[in-house]
């Protein structure tokens, strides 16, 4: 939903982090402005691994590219406005854009704003994007260098890298247009998602954040069919994918989990250490009637019950969420129920947005919608409560011995993540002393010594 870190942005990414070399002269080069969520992360991924192997450079800039590829998000109408920014600062700086994405579904939104685009596309279309870059500059490839990188190319750091496993949505939540962008569930066959984790594994990759729309919808479309691996066979079901990627020997992360009674047979793996002990779950909101107000999946879940059974199974798991406050019609009532909610489940990983309305969402003629001050306040005190158990939480980690995996080092401390945190979304641990020999996707065993409200830090054992 929002712009992915500068150092992601063609203007700002060094030429090293997208593991290309500078271009040779004559040979076409490629810019990229990625934003969005990690999903629309993993198609730039995969346009940019189709560009390379096909013998375009990818440029670190806009004055080295000979056109740039705009990846949109058009999620909220912030985000649209995001995008269109995005657009008008490549137009500028390089002239020869490229629109996909998201808001690649809506063409006349973007020519109206900048007629000057060469070719907009939308969501996954891939050969479009592919067939704009070559009208635009024509391919010329050298057979002798143009070598595909085992793994693609990676805008993730080498040592994690996100894992699409489905696309679309079978779902009509009323605050959400994906499923009219992105189309119903597609999910990807089992053993095509075990081959590219096991290649992932293979080129280095020490943990694998596995997403989708709704993860544990995976192969509801394919009706669980079976496939073959590794000499038997994989039903395309979540728990038997997790399962099979967490003997890859990797961390599996996963995210967008939907509060479904099946989900209760993935703690086991989490308990096994097959997976890690994380759910990323986005409840949005606690209230029956402002869950049915908005057609969430699972909408009728007693989720405490879930919770504390997840719990019961897997006592360390973190359960990460997000939520939605002021949405239509969100009495004080509903919203202190929510708060209630919280003080019960004690989530360890918190996100909150206030409502927006989106251009195309159902959710926008509902009936009483919550004035600015109120979602404000809203938000406000579901924060505190959220960062209040945040903080004891983070408290109780003190003195434990715990396996962190190092995501960053420089001079002053080693940038880590326990397994209660995901990379760009939860917090971090660091190192600052001794922690001049470690590298990037080492997974280490420290002792926490401190606890702020998000991170915390600790020293090797
Ligand atoms: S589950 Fe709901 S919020 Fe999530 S993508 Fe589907 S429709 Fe949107």
């Amino acid at each position: 939903m929002s712009q992915n870190p500068p150092n992601l942005r063609p203007d700002l990414a060094p030429a090293a982090r997208l593991g290309d070399a500078p271009a040779r002269p004559g040979q076409p080069a490629l810019g990229m402005v990625s934003l969005g969520c990690p999903k629309a992360l993993v198609d730039s991924e995969r346009i940019l691994t189709r560009l390379r192997a096909e013998g375009y450079a990818i440029s670190p800039d806009y004055t080295g590219a000979d056109a740039v590829i705009v990846n949109t998000c058009g999620f909220l109408d912030s985000a649209k406005a995001e995008s269109l920014e995005a657009i008008g600062e490549a137009l500028k700086e390089n002239g020869r854009v490229i629109v996909t994405g998201c808001l690649g579904a809506e063409p006349e939104y973007i020519t109206g704003v900048h007629p000057k685009v060469l070719a907009v596309t939308g969501p996954h279309q891939y050969e479009q994007v592919l067939d704009a870059v070559h009208a635009a500059v024509p391919p010329s490839p050298d057979p002798y260098v143009d070598l595909l990188p085992a793994s693609g190319v990676s805008l993730t750091p080498r040592h994690y890298s996100y894992l699409k496993i489905s696309e679309g949505c079978n779902h009509k939540c009323k605050f959400c247009i994906i499923p009219d962008m992105r189309g119903r569930l597609v999910s990807r066959p089992a053993h095509a998602v075990l081959r590219e984790a096991e290649k992932l594994v293979e080129a280095g990759v020490k943990e694998l954040l596995v997403i989708s729309q709704d993860t544990s919808a995976y192969g509801v479309d394919r009706k669980h069919d079976l496939h073959p691996w590794k000499g038997g066979e994989v039903r395309s079901h979540i728990t038997d994918l997790a399962r099979e990627m967490g003997k890859l020997g990797a961390w599996v992360r996963l995210h967008y989990v939907y509060p479904y009674p099946h989900v209760r047979q993935l703690i086991p793996l989490m308990a096994e250490g097959l997976v890690l002990p994380y759910l990323d779950i986005p409840f949005q909101h606690a209230h029956p009637d402002v869950l049915k107000r908005m057609a969430r999946p699972a909408a009728a879940a007693k989720t405490l019950d879930e919770i504390a059974a997840w719990r019961r199974d897997c006592p360390e798991i973190t359960l990460r969420s997000t939520f939605i406050v002021g949405y239509p019609g969100e009495t004080e009532a509903e919203f202190q129920t929510l708060l209630d909610w919280m003080d019960e489940a004690q989530l360890d990983r918190v996100g909150c947005f206030q409502y927006e309305n989106v251009d195309g969402a159902r959710s926008n003629a509902l009936p009483d919608h919550v004035p600015d001050e109120v979602k404000q306040d809203r938000w406000n005190r579901f924060m505190e409560k959220a960062q209040a158990i945040s903080e004891a939480k983070l408290a109780a980690k003190v003195g434990q011995r715990i396996d962190v995996i190092v995501d960053e080092v420089d001079e002053d401390a080693a940038t880590c993540r326990t397994k209660a945190d995901a990379p760009e979304i939860d917090g971090n641990l660091f190192i600052d002393e001794g922690f001049e020999a470690l590298k990037p996707g080492d997974i280490v065993t420290v002792e926490v010594d401190e606890a702020g409200e998000y991170d915390l830090w600790g020293r090797l054992v």
